[in-house]
């Protein structure tokens, strides 16, 4: 689960972490009252959008007065915000976050995140922050340092120091930098944090640090056990299909081809996605119905799919193991008749229960192909909404 920049920016100041003072708008009402709360005379007015780049998107913007300050609050919120994070569509600005301006002399880039193959917590850093880190790695990687720790109680200080090298800090500014690391490191382990980015962190003309950016995302399988961090969750910033899923459970990622595919097990999603590329076509989601999903669940699963109004054909492939075919089969079934199908459907079962899942579809007046590999299935459903 993603935050926003300014729930991220008060975690951190309440981990001790240095960052400016701000107020969040959700509407143009609020500002007179909450602006008396900020003691500056230059402000910067970010949009709060679950998307990095906003800033080149024209959704962070720097303001010298009160009145400049009120036109930009005004004109972006309802914006639509187009980042390369966001996809082409954009996303709409409803919610603003103003903070005292800084006045920058460096932009560095800091991040902190579960490294899985190693099993332990990699603390990236690097000089050149502000900018697209991916950029950075692959055009000048040897400007990315990367540093592993142990997942202990606390990190240690001949850590912090090799973390922070590359940044040349003074006496002053190092004794902030630990605590800042130490914070990062707490976050991720109290908070069940698997990333957190700070780009840029900065110095000031002041020669001060400051957090001027903050990503974090958490753990989705610990929030049972962080319910401060489930309340921070913005459904505006969710895809509504998506939020559907996690309601019943399903593993569903939209994307923007046309072909839906209704599969068990990433693996086996991962590769029909493949092989409908491969027969020159889009898959229009990844969906993974799990182990042992219910009639019910697999119903939900095609009531998703046939959702995106992009989807011209539906792909099902199931492999039967603990999942069987016979539960698949009604749960299409009574999806389709509720929802009054349309569109061509190919389905290809193996395992468990195939011959009765078989069965049942082929007793139904669906209108239903059927596919005998997964090969033959992507080249049927391809040519089915040709
Ligand atoms: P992002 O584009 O979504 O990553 O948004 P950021 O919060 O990183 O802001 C983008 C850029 O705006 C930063 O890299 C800074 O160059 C600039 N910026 C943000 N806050 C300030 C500020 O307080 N003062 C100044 N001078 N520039 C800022
Ligand atoms: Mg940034």
């Amino acid at each position: 689960m993603n935050i926003h920049e300014h729930q991220a920016k008060e975690i951190l100041k309440e981990f001790g972490a240095p960052v400016s003072k701000g107020i969040v708008l959700l509407s143009l009402n609020e500002l007179e009252k909450e602006f008396k709360k900020l003691n500056s005379k230059e402000f910067v007015v970010k949009a709060q959008i679950h998307a990095g780049g906003r800033g080149k998107g024209g959704g962070v913007k720097l303001v010298k007065s009160f009145e400049e300050l009120k036109t930009k609050v005004k004109e972006m919120f309802g914006m639509n915000l187009i980042t390369h994070q966001t996809g082409p569509g954009g996303k709409e600005v409803k919610r603003i976050y103003i903070e005292e301006a800084s006045d920058i002399l460096k932009e560095f880039y800091l991040s902190c995140l579960v490294d899985r193959a190693s099993s332990k917590i990699a603390f990236i850093s690097s000089t050149e922050g502000g900018m697209d880190i991916e950029k950075v790695a692959s055009e000048t990687p040897e400007k990315i340092i990367t540093n592993k720790i142990d997942f202990k109680k606390n990190i240690d200080s001949d850590e912090i120091e090799k973390i922070i090298k590359p940044f040349n800090f003074n006496n002053e500014q190092k004794s902030t930098a630990h605590i800042l690391i130490k914070a990062l490191y707490k976050i991720l382990i109290e908070k069940d944090a698997t990333l957190i980015e700070i780009n840029p962190l900065i110095i000031t003309k002041n020669q001060k640090i400051v957090c001027l950016d903050a990503k974090m995302n958490f753990d989705d399988n610990a929030l049972f056990r962080r319910p401060e961090i489930l309340q921070l969750r913005d459904l505006n910033e969710e895809e509504p299909a998506e939020i559907e899923a996690s309601k019943h459970d399903l593993a569903y990622i939209k994307l923007s081809g046309s072909i839906g595919c209704m599969v068990n097990g990433a693996g086996l999603a991962m590769s029909t996605m493949d092989i409908i590329k491969l027969h020159g076509e889009e898959p229009a989601n990844f969906l993974d119905v799990g182990g042992g999903a219910s009639k019910e669940k697999v119903s939900a699963a095609f009531k998703l799919i046939l959702s995106d109004r992009n989807v011209k054909g539906i792909l099902i492939n199931i492999f039967g193991g603990i999942m069987r075919c016979d539960v698949i089969a009604k749960g299409v079934l009574d999806a389709a008749k509720e929802t009054n199908l349309k569109v061509p459907l190919v389905v290809r079962l193996a395992g468990t229960n195939y011959k009765e899942g078989k069965e049942i579809l082929d007793k139904s007046d669906l209108k239903i192909l059927s596919a005998t590999d997964l090969n033959d299935a992507a080249k049927k459903i391809v040519e089915a909404i040709k």
